[in-house]
């Protein structure tokens, strides 16, 4: 078994914390990232999203699941992953290291609020957590910084510009997970036109152009990914795999860890949420078994050696690719 530490870049763990009655860390029957799971796998490094939907009342979901991030990281099996120094100690720690990240911007900012106070809670966030890995802007839906997967027409608007306007200079990615394609593109020709300092990751997508869904990412934008060194965070879920193949995820990552493609870009993105969040018929199973939980991280990178993949490759997959992202976007320790 291969034993790499493993860096992955979203689960929806404070969600789950944050709404559901009687959630635990150690409930392996709730979530796929549950502690157990989490160590069996080998997990060093957890990026913890805070996702909200767009909707009255986002902004309380939003401190409640911060909430729950300050509660994790008191604990002792817990750090805060905030510059290089912190997460270089992922290669040698007993315990694992976790950054928060916001997945859709409605949490900072309702839509019915004064954008200001985007900001302030921002400002208040980067205070008590020091460090942000990602930002997206939005979700499925469309809302007041631009348009999520499912609307597709809708860009980059003008609380969007701001947003990044914002961003700039300090380190914190804008995610392209669950951008339009349209918002994508206005993304990056806002950081290009203003000449923003702002680091571009996709944390949870797979390729359109192996399994096509909205939540893939479009051949373009893989190569801008690439060209800006950002990160591509594979995703597990059945949904933006394949309905019935779950060695189509090996599929995924093969092509992605070829030299001339995204070799030095590649991540895991896993996606593991509260196994009852969603109970669509065709969405059940959320997860193949193959790579349903956290403990599966050994087990694929072993099918990929056995694939033919190099232990230096595999390396840089399971978290060296994180590593040398964050030096290259953050700050380090003494700065
Ligand atoms: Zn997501």
């Amino acid at each position: 078994m291969i034993h790499f530490p493993v860096s992955d870049l979203h689960c929806d763990l404070l969600s789950y914390l944050a709404t559901v009655p009687g959630a635990s860390i150690h409930k392996t029957e709730d979530i796929g990232v549950a502690l157990p799971y989490m160590l069996a796998g080998n997990v060093k490094h957890q990026v913890l999203a805070i996702y909200t939907p767009t909707q009255v009342g986002s902004a309380s979901l939003f401190q409640r699941q911060l909430a729950a991030y300050q509660l994790l990281i008191d604990q002792k099996t817990f750090y805060p992953v905030t510059d290089y120094s912190t997460a270089q100690d992922i290669v040698t720690s007993r315990h694992i290291g976790v950054t928060l990240a916001i997945e859709n911007a409605s949490g900072l900012c309702e839509e019915e609020e004064d954008l200001t106070v985007a900001f302030k809670r921002l400002d208040g966030v980067l205070d008590s957590c020091e460090h942000l890995f990602y930002i997206g802007l939005t979700h499925h839906p469309e809302n007041r910084f631009g348009g999520g997967n499912y609307s597709e027409n809708v860009g980059l608007k003008e609380d969007g510009k701001r947003l990044l306007d914002y961003l700039s200079g300090r380190g914190i990615a804008v995610d392209l997970a669950h951008t339009s394609d349209r918002l994508a593109h206005d993304i990056l020709n806002y950081l290009d036109a203003q000449s923003l300092q702002v680091p571009v990751i996709a944390s949870h997508s797979n390729f359109r152009f192996l399994w096509d869904h909205v939540r893939n990412l479009p051949t373009e934008l893989i190569k801008e990914l690439i060209r800006r060194k950002g990160l591509i965070g594979m995703n597990f879920l059945r949904a933006y795999i394949h309905p019935s193949k779950p060695e189509q995820l090996l599929e995924h990552i093969l092509w992605g860890l070829k030299p001339e493609f995204a070799a030095d870009y590649l991540a895991f993105g896993a996606d593991f949420f509260y196994r009852y969040a969603i109970t669509r018929p065709d969405r059940i199973p959320l997860f193949f078994a193959e790579h349903e939980n956290a403990s599966k991280y050994p087990e694929i990178l072993a099918e990929l050696s056995g694939r033919g993949v190099d232990q230096a490759a595999l390396a840089k997959l399971s978290y060296k690719n994180v590593l040398s992202y964050i030096k290259r976007n953050w700050r380090s320790a003494t700065q």
